[in-house]
Formats: C-alpha cells, structure tokens, sequence
C-alpha cells in the first residue's frame, strides 16, 4: 500500500517521503503509537517508495501534493513488497511463542549485510519489535551501531518504552498518533463496512482500525447467531407467537450508536449468507466456497433451508432489506419476514 492509500498520519507521510527523496532516511527507525492505527502498512509503504523503479514524483498534478514521492503500487517491486515476497523486503515478527527470538534478528542481520539482491535497498521491518527478546535487541544493536550501507531498519511498536534504552537510543522515534474517529471510519469502509457500521464502530475505536476491526468482527458474529437462531425457530416451528419472538430478537439489542434499523440491517445480511451457504451445501459446491466454513455445523443444523424453501427465504430476506430502505420500521420489517420464512 503506496503512502497515498495509508490512511490518516499525513504530516508524518511527508516527512518520510520528503527524505527519501533527499536520501536522508535515517538507517533505522522506530515507529511508535498506539496499536492498530497503521504503523506497518505505513512501514510497507516506505519500503515500496525506496525500492520501486518508477514512483511517483509528487507536484501539483498529484492528488496529495505533499508527497515528494510515492511508490507506483503497481509494478511488480510494489506488489511483492506488499505480498511478502520480495528478496530485499524482511518483515520479522514474533512466531507462535509471542517473542522474536535472537536467531529470527540473528538472521535477518547476516541478510542485510549483503547488497540488495534486485531492488535498491534493503529493508527490515521489525513489527512488535518490543517482543524482540533481550539477547535479540543485543543481536540488532551491533547491526544498528554500524549499518550496513545500502540497509534500513524500521522498528514497530506500541510500546517502544518496553525495547532496551540501548537500542531506543539508536533509532530516531517517529511517534504515530491515534487516527480521527473519521479516519477510522475511511478504513472500515475500504475494508467493506457499510457506511453505517463504519460510522457505528469508528466512534468507539479509540483512533485504532485494528480495535475497530475487532469489535466489527465481534458484532458480525454475534449477528450470525441471532440470524441463525431465527432461521432455527422459523425451521421448528409455523406457530405466529414462536415466530414473532423470533423477530423481536432480530431487532433486540441495538446500541453502542447503531439504530434498530442499522441493527437490523445487520442481522438480515447475516442471514442471507447463511442461506447463501445452505444453499451451496445443498447443491454439493465447494466447501472452501463457504462464507461461513467456521459454522458448519449451525449449518447443517439449518438444513430445513435447502432448496426451493431456502431460494424463497432469499428472496424474503433481500425485500426485508429493500423494506428497511425505504424507511419501514424495523419492527414491521422483522415481523413481516419471520412470518414468511
Ligand atoms: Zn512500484
């Protein structure tokens, strides 16, 4: 992801693109803030605008003046660097134990002492760098002391005090701030919130994509069980009482700065996918096509909704959404669909 896309910390973007286009980037740095806000795509990007061979020279004509320079995003550099894959582009985070051990620093260093393999320089990025062990800050002090010509090394971190004052010392700090609830909410929506859910959960996300994230995938699945609970009474049972229940629960629980209807909305879109699944099972399609592969057993459970039933229950489900649209109350919308499922 070129500087362009990263989203928020413009003034530090500039500051970085403006030295890379003097050559004065310092050989190791350190980005510091609070977690989720950006820190390694903006590490990514750096590493991109050095090695890419045809970046963008920033002017009037560019979109976002204040970059000296970008990288293309495009171009075959760009997409390894952003893939992982590219020879001269390490990234070394902590394994399955937590910490980053002094062999992964170890090797990383022997790396960067070589020239770079295609691009032009080589590039370390050390993400969560506070869980280098000991011995491993040891290991990267030497390098940091006396780096290799053609080397930069970038520290991520969100808790930079936590690193050894030794290696603190070496790296010049780059303090990342937390991102405007809008900036949050900018991301959500590249990522493929709606622009309610987006609004809904960048207002309570500290500044943090990352925490954002989190809650949005906390809510979608807590909605795929309230979907798929409804679609379990509607299978058991044809009484009214049982069913209008059922709807209730669909629009229950709206809060945290979502309306019944945005709630709701959420809960219908949770259940159109889990008809789309029913229906891919029935029809004996890929299981890796799954959009929902972690529940498949609810899935099985659902079976009532294969076939023609589960083609009307669509149906239902994406007029309901037309419905709420058009401004129908959400309580009249989760009634009129339970009765119809
Ligand atoms: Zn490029």
């Amino acid at each position: 992801m070129p500087f362009r896309d990263c989203v928020g910390h413009r003034p530090l973007l500039a500051v970085l693109a403006r030295s890379i286009t003097r050559g004065s980037l310092p050989p190791s740095l350190l980005f510091a803030g609070p977690e989720g806000i950006g820190k390694r795509l903006v590490a990514v990007a750096v590493a991109q605008a050095l090695n890419c061979p045809q970046p963008r020279i920033g002017g009037p004509a560019d979109p976002d003046a204040r970059l000296e320079v970008d990288a293309c995003g495009t171009c075959p550099s760009c997409l390894r660097i952003a893939r992982s894959v590219h020879p001269d582009v390490a990234i070394v985070e902590p394994g399955s134990s937590g910490s980053i051990k002094v062999e992964q620093i170890r090797d990383m260093v022997d790396r960067a002492a070589f020239r770079p393999f295609e691009g032009k320089r080589r590039v370390v990025i050390v993400d969560d760098a506070d869980a280098m062990v000991d011995q491993a800050q040891n290991a990267l002090l030497k390098t940091l002391e006396e780096p290799p010509p053609a080397s930069v090394f970038l520290l991520v971190t969100a808790r930079h005090d936590a690193l050894l004052p030794t290696v603190r010392s070496r790296c010049p700090l780059l303090r990342f701030r937390p991102l405007s609830p809008q900036e949050v909410a900018d991301a959500l929506l590249r990522a493929g919130l709606t622009e309610s859910e987006a609004r809904a959960v960048a207002a309570t996300a500290d500044g943090s994509v990352g925490q954002a994230l989190q809650a949005s995938a906390g809510d979608l699945v807590e909605s795929r069980e309230v979907a798929a609970r409804a679609l379990l009474q509607a299978s058991r049972s044809d009484a009214v009482r049982a069913r209008l229940d059922a709807a209730k629960e669909l629009v229950a629980g709206a809060g945290a700065g979502a309306s019944e209807r945005d709630h709701l909305s959420r809960h219908l879109r949770a259940m159109a996918s889990l008809l789309r699944d029913i229906e891919l099972l029935e029809s004996g399609g890929d299981v890796g096509a799954l959009a929902n592969v972690d529940v498949r057993a609810e899935l099985g459970r659902l079976a009532a909704f294969g076939g023609e039933r589960g083609v009307r229950a669509f149906a239902a489900v994406d007029e309901a959404l037309v419905a709420l649209d058009r401004n129908t109350s959400a309580k009249a919308v989760a009634d009129w669909l339970l009765l119809r499922l």
